[in-house]
């Protein structure tokens, strides 16, 4: 059986970047994809306009500016084809390519105590051994499949967007899109013109908010070049991580004028609905007032956009502005087309699919195709469809019994000593990339001390591991963080789908990506207080 000193299992953004820092450190590195090329989420999305909604230009990796002046990006936003073409860029500009193997998907893994080392499975029989296990399966991978009634009856085929890695014929077709959030509403808006008939089946209306997405020019690239060390300090401070001024000016504070003239100008000009939630105003999310006047601004736009009032009903949301922002031009306008429908739950309850379609209350839509825009089973789904075995048994089962994933600072969990998570349970809920970069540094640093120590005893492995009494304590840390937020009173997976007002801390720290920086910086300043290195 082949040995390594890391497995990094995954070659997204987070495996990719994991495994070269581990590379850098003169580790010998074996990086697993299930997938038949690399890319992650932005392989295994490929619907018709899967496009990211963050600047592009920190939609990146920050570590080598030369990276960013080399490889150009288009578009203020990027197509999948692009972000997935950046990271096979940096895959060869790093030379990383040797050391990844494809088609290979984990099954599980199990540590043993008296090696001191994981064992590692994969769905080809193929098995290895390993010091150090990194997982950085994805956060948004495994997709979420709900049990529609009668939805394998359906004589037609069911995509879902999560699990989308080729050409689908959809020309002249009747099709259905189940989910309305950033996925569904891009399928929607992409493929309205070339299908016959397009239903969107809503279960909540959303609010969506244009980009002005476009060429980037030759004067914005240099810009971005010129102050590149100035946008990633304020990506690096700003609670989701974008490049955007987050002020604390309290939406009521300002005139009713002043609030339009504001959200006005965001609205024409960008970048996001990030800008929206974290940008003029500091309470958007946390404050009920404030975001009822940010809903009847939206809904003063909605209502310009759409021009039948039965539809106009339908698509105005009745939740507060409180699940992650969908940004994205056209999506209202695409209702006006007479060829597109949309049934929302809430008026016309629906009934079950059936051989030829969906039936609501209302009515049988007859459909050819049935698209599942129904999102991810977000962070957990990725690990406990996997035999993970520590010294205390089985992260599923420890899981369950917590009725919560859990994890210290999200990259880390007791008993599962040198295993890692890239985007783990309570990880900040941000833009991925910057905090793929900061949690894959953290590891490294951690990693470091442990090889440095390994040396210092003769070569015996060290352990690095999260101490049960600081995993409790950054639990309740991130409950206490989630106390208040608007995000816990709709029904979204930023709370991982959980009942409103169950008083768990949330799959996500809602502290902000800069208070993580801060956190997780002041643990490795300090020497990594929380965990063990043990022989
Ligand atoms: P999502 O945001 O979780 O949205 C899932 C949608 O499916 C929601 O509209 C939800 O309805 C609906 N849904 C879930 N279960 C359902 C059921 N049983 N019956 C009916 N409807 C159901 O998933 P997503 O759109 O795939 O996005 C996943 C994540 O990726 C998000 O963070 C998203 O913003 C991100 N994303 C990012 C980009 C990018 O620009 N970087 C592009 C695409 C996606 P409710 O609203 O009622 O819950």
């Amino acid at each position: 059986m082949s040995t390594f000193d890391a497995i990094v299992v995954g070659a997204g953004f987070g495996g990719i970047y994991n495994l070269y820092k581990l590379k850098e450190l003169g580790l010998s590195v074996k990086c697993f994809e299930k997938a038949p090329e690399v890319g992650g989420t932005w392989y295994w999305s490929q619907y018709p306009g899967a496009t990211s909604d963050s600047s592009s230009e920190v939609y990146r990796y920050s570590f080598d500016k030369e990276l960013l002046k080399t490889y150009p990006w288009p578009t203020h936003f990027l197509p999948q084809k692009e972000t997935q073409a950046y990271l096979k860029h940096v895959v060869d500009r790093y030379d990383l390519g040797q050391h990844i193997q494809l088609n290979t998907e984990l099954k599980g893994a199990s540590f043993d105590a008296a090696t001191s080392a994981w064992t590692v499975s994969f769905s080809n029989g193929e098995t290895y051994k390993a010091t150090y296990l990194i997982l950085a399966c994805g956060s948004f991978h495994t997709p979420n499949r709900p049990k529609i009634p009668g939805l394998d009856k359906f004589a037609g085929p069911v995509y879902h967007t999560g699990d989308w890695p080729e050409k689908r014929d959809l020309k002249g077709k009747r099709v259905g899109v189940i989910g309305t959030g950033s996925s569904g509403a891009q399928v929607l808006v992409n493929i309205a013109d070339e299908v016959k008939h397009l239903v969107s089946f809503q279960r909540s209306a959303q609010h969506v908010v244009p980009h002005p997405n476009g060429p980037v020019s030759a004067e914005y690239r240099e810009w971005v070049n010129n102050n590149y060390d100035e946008i990633w300090e304020q990506v690096n401070n700003h609670p989701v991580g974008h490049p955007l001024v987050h002020k604390t000016t309290p939406t009521m504070s300002v005139s009713a004028e002043e609030r339009e003239r504001i959200w006005e100008d965001l609205w024409n000009n960008g970048p996001n609905g990030f800008s929206f939630m974290y940008g003029p105003f500091g309470d958007i999310h946390s404050s009920a007032e404030a975001n009822r006047e940010i809903c009847k601004y939206f809904e003063k736009k909605i209502a310009q956009s759409i021009t039948d009032p039965d539809k106009l009903k339908k698509l105005t949301p009745s939740e507060i502005y409180g699940k992650r922002p969908v940004t994205l031009s056209g999506y209202y306008e695409t209702f006006n087309k007479e060829h597109v429908d949309i049934v929302n739950y809430e008026h016309t309850p629906f009934v079950t699919v059936n051989e030829k379609g969906i039936l609501t209350e209302e009515k049988q839509w007859d459909l050819d195709v049935i698209i599942l825009a129904t999102g991810y089973e977000v962070i957990d789904g990725s690990y406990i469809k996997l035999d993970l075995q520590g010294t205390h048994g089985s992260l599923k089962e420890n899981w369950a019994k917590e009725g919560i994933p859990t994890s210290y600072l999200g990259v880390s969990e007791s008993g599962f000593p040198n295993m890692f998570f890239i985007v783990g349970p309570q990880s900040p809920f941000t833009n991925m990339p910057p905090l793929i970069e900061s949690q894959g540094n953290f590891i490294t640093g951690l990693i470091e001390k442990a090889e440095a120590k390994k040396k210092e005893n003769g070569g015996k492995t060290v352990l690095i591991e999260a101490e049960e009494k600081a995993k409790r304590e950054w639990m309740e840390k991130c409950r206490t963080l989630a106390e208040g937020s608007l995000f816990r009173t709709v029904k979204s997976y930023i709370f991982g789908n959980m009942a409103p007002g169950k008083d768990l801390p949330g799959i996500f720290w809602l502290g902000g990506y800069g208070y993580y920086r801060s956190t997780i910086k002041e643990v490795s300043d300090n020497g990594y207080p929380g965990f063990s290195f043990s022989t």
